[in-house]
């Protein structure tokens, strides 16, 4: 037989065997799976009355709650695909990515609705508002429409390589780019998750990493899959998690490094309170040792470490614990936890290659470039063929991460091909950066790379060349920024200088930026 493979059919599942257990809690608010399951048949429901047909893209924008939760469900069991939005964006550029995706039917929470009734003359193909949270005039009311629709629909066959979702990230241009994940993509990166990082549907699993990256690294699915209860969590700020932690007996998280970081240099009180045992995945950007290590040592968890992106739904690499690794001191056994590992049993094959696309020798010095190809990459950039066959010539995924294999063959990440600052587990595209400065009227060039961070692990940083005779403060630049862009991306450090280091060609030389090498200027 030949079923498509699908998340959808976890849902299915779990209402089944754990339909008196708790799927969701947010808030206050517990939902089992059997109640969980019906709002997202009702939301489905509704969907489908106000027109909504297979294929459709629909957008989200929300903070991790129940009601976003739902749309991972609701939205594709009718066919359609669900467009998870970063809500730290500007409205300038959701309304891009609604446009750019032709989603007919923006659902958002409370503190979205004015950003988004601020754009409407922009996204004129939007037929339909919902609020996920109370009535507003010109939006249709989530919970009202949930309560007097029956969870009756006519579901669509759905293929393993439809779409399921569009997940927008930003590359290496300025604008970006709609990672086109399928059924059959989400599936595979759940089981692979699973088997690396056994749950139960005795874990209960902290909503710490937001659920539009990557679809919450697919543990929007995961979760649902093993019956475990998603615990919602609206803001990361330790206190708060630590206390839901402790109150909702949590016992496993996702975070970028970041998130990490401020766990464990949260108060003394806070650690020393904090509950045991919790099983934490980190990925998103490199994990320092010392970081693995305090976690570990000062609250008692245990961290696994993953390496992907969103282009491969999104987990590539796995840094597997071998018997050996157990018997090393903390401090090695740290050092080789910060590495990325090894491919997933379900993720295909990883390869370091030179440029001439042969593997590099497993040396732990010669840096290639991460390839991968299997079950777990996207279909393509939505409406997007050239980026496409770009990152996926000959047949593998190009990541732009550039590693080195150690001789037991696991990769360490040492640099990026892609103009890519990541940031606190956020993407930043150092050239859409660039090109929003440039638009200050003193600013002639500008370039921006990453610097290493306290807090976020890297940050822009911003070197600018000004015009003739103009002058400008580094606050009017940040200020110019900060009406302009997500706050995530405003650069931490504005530098002005004579000119930009270049190339005979012209290109500009961002390593000689980043060794703090170039002049600067007397203003
Ligand atoms: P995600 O942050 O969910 O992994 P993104 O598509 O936002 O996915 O970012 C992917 C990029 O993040 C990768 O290409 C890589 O540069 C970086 N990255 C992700 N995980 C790691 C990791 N464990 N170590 C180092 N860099 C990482």
């Amino acid at each position: 037989m030949e079923i498509p493979l699908s998340p959808l059919d976890f849902a299915r599942r779990a209402r089944r065997l754990y339909g008196n257990r708790e799927a969701v809690v947010d808030l206050g608010q517990r939902f089992t799976y059997e109640v969980f399951s019906d709002r997202c048949d009702r939301w489905s429901a509704v969907l489908q009355s106000l027109g909504i047909r297979q294929g459709d893209r629909i957008a989200c924008i929300a903070l991790n709650t129940h009601s976003q939760l739902e749309s991972f469900y609701a939205v594709p069991q009718l066919g359609a695909v669900l467009v998870p939005l970063n809500y730290r964006l500007t409205p300038q550029d959701f309304a891009y990515l609604i446009q750019h995706s032709g989603s007919r039917l923006v659902c958002a929470h409370s503190d979205y609705l004015d950003a988004l009734d601020s754009i409407r003359a922009d996204i004129p193909d939007v037929e339909h508002f919902v609020s996920f949270e109370g009535a507003r005039p010109g939006w249709l009311d989530y919970e009202h429409l949930i309560a007097r629709t029956p969870p009756t629909f006519k579901r669509p066959e759905i293929g393993e390589n439809d779409l399921l979702t569009i997940n927008y990230t930003s590359g290496t241009t300025s604008r970006p780019k709609g990672v086109m994940i399928t059924h059959r993509n989400a599936y595979m990166n759940v089981v692979g998750t699973l088997l690396h990082f056994p749950m139960t549907s005795a874990d209960r699993y902290l909503w710490t990493l937001p659920m539009f990256h990557a679809n919450g690294w697919t543990f929007v699915w995961t979760v649902t899959a093993v019956g475990g209860s998603h615990v919602c969590l609206r803001k990361v700020d330790p206190r708060t998690a630590f206390a839901v932690i402790n109150d909702e007996s949590v016992s496993g998280l996702c975070a970028a490094p970041t998130v990490l970081i401020s766990l464990a240099n949260a108060p003394e009180e806070l650690r020393r309170s904090a509950r045991r045992g919790v099983r934490v995945l980190t990925a998103g950007a490199a994990p320092a040792a010392a970081t693995i290590q305090r976690v570990e040592d000062e609250l008692g968890w245990e961290v696994t470490h993953i390496y992907g992106m969103t282009e491969t739904s999104p987990f590539i690499s796995v840094c597997e614990s071998r018997p050996q690794h157990n018997a090393l001191p903390p401090q090695q056994r740290a050092t080789i936890k910060a590495r990325q590992g090894v491919e997933l049993i379900t993720s295909g094959e990883l390869r370091v290659i030179d440029s001439n696309g042969c593997e590099v020798p497993r040396d732990g010095e010669t840096m290639g470039e991460i390839v991968a190809r299997g079950n777990i990459v996207m279909s393509g950039y939505f409406r997007d063929p050239e980026a496409t066959a770009h990152a996926l010539r000959g047949g593998w995924m190009h990541t732009g991460d550039v590693a080195v294999v150690h001789p037991d063959g696991y990769i360490e990440i040492r640099d990026r091909l892609k103009d890519v600052i990541i940031s606190g587990g956020e993407n930043i595209s150092s050239l859409e950066v660039e090109s929003i400065l440039v638009t200050h009227p003193a600013v002639q060039e500008a370039a921006v790379v990453g610097m290493p961070h306290e807090k976020w692990g890297e940050a822009p940083h911003a070197f600018v060349v000004l015009k003739d005779g103009a002058r400008v403060t580094e606050k009017e630049l940040r200020d110019f920024a900060r009406r302009s862009m997500a706050h995530f991306k405003v650069p931490a450090v504005f530098t002005i200088l004579e000119e930009l280091p270049k190339t005979a060609t012209g290109k500009i030389q961002k390593y000689v930026l980043r060794s703090g090498r170039a002049a600067i200027a007397r203003q």
